[in-house]
């Protein structure tokens, strides 16, 4: 926070920010507001009322941000990947051919891919799409037991590191061909004896905490799903909770409002394929 306010400084200072820049009559301004650390204000709806310091719940849509977004404005929300993309793009022709050049059919250009976990060269790789997982991994040292990465974060898809998937072309279709989805490019990497179980519960507290509460398929399915768990690993009507499980999955990813809800399908359901026996030990 310290290091882009005082970047902000500096080009209130310069005259390239503020209400006259360059003396030209353009008026631009950027304000840095500090969120709470809500995971759901990422969402575009829940971002502006944090910004608007309410609490970080969904919007109800329509109406979109385009038309009714920040203090009832029109408003463009990206994330800054988008804008630092579209800067380098619109500074020169040549930049677009080159961007389009990069990555693979339906995902252009490249993305900053953030590995963290067991490597022993965590951080962040911006590469062209279509990279495979097996030569991220590699730049980033993973250890030599790892055993599973889950790919886009919490909401992302476990995947066990045999050698389908380490071939897997880390691109927007590639992983989704695969049943995960691609996200913001986290990848976590998990070593040899990861328990699976745990793996699950902690992801299933995450739902729980960061749900905001609006919708009830995301509300009250999130609490539902830790109690049937909890109840298959008592052994209690494994087959049948299970069967529930997957109704609520189901229900939430086409009920709820917004994609949180609809996203918790992806990890619950990837760790019961590749790791059911670790998670149900019947
Ligand atoms: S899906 Fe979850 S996070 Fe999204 S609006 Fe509904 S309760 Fe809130």
């Amino acid at each position: 926070k310290q290091v882009i306010e005082s970047v902000l400084g500096s080009l209130k200072d310069g005259g390239y920010l503020g209400n006259d820049i360059l003396g030209s009559g353009f008026k631009f301004n950027i304000d840095l507001i500090t969120g709470a650390g809500s995971y759901v204000c990422g969402e575009e709806t829940a971002l502006m009322e944090s910004i608007e310091n309410k609490r970080g719940t969904v919007r109800q849509r329509p109406p979109v941000p385009a038309v009714s977004g920040l203090y009832g404005k029109p408003t463009v929300l990206n994330n800054v990947l988008t804008f630092a993309y579209a800067v380098y793009i619109l500074s020169d022709n040549s930049n677009l051919e080159y961007f389009l050049s990069l990555g693979t059919e339906n995902s252009k250009g490249t993305m900053p891919f953030q590995v963290s976990g067991a490597v022993n060269n965590p951080g962040i790789f911006e590469l062209p799409f279509g990279v495979t997982l097996r030569e991220l991994l590699k730049l980033a040292g993973a250890v030599e037991n790892a055993e599973t990465v889950q790919i886009g974060g919490p909401l992302g898809a476990y995947f066990p590191l045999r050698a389908e998937f380490l071939n897997l072309k880390l691109s927007y279709e590639g992983v989704s061909e695969k049943g995960g989805m691609l996200g913001h490019g986290g990848i976590v990497v998990f070593g040899q004896g990861t328990d699976m179980k745990y793996r699950l519960l902690n992801s299933l507290d995450f739902f729980i905490d960061e749900s905001c509460g609006k919708c009830a398929p995301c509300r009250i399915g999130t609490v539902r799903l830790k109690e049937l768990f909890e109840r298959i690993f008592k052994k209690q009507n494994i087959e049948e909770n299970l069967k529930i499980i997957d109704e609520i999955l189901e229900s939430m990813k086409y009920l709820s409002l917004c994609g949180f809800g609809a996203g918790v399908y992806m990890p619950v359901r990837s760790l019961l394929t590749h790791y059911k026996n670790e998670i149900i030990e019947v």
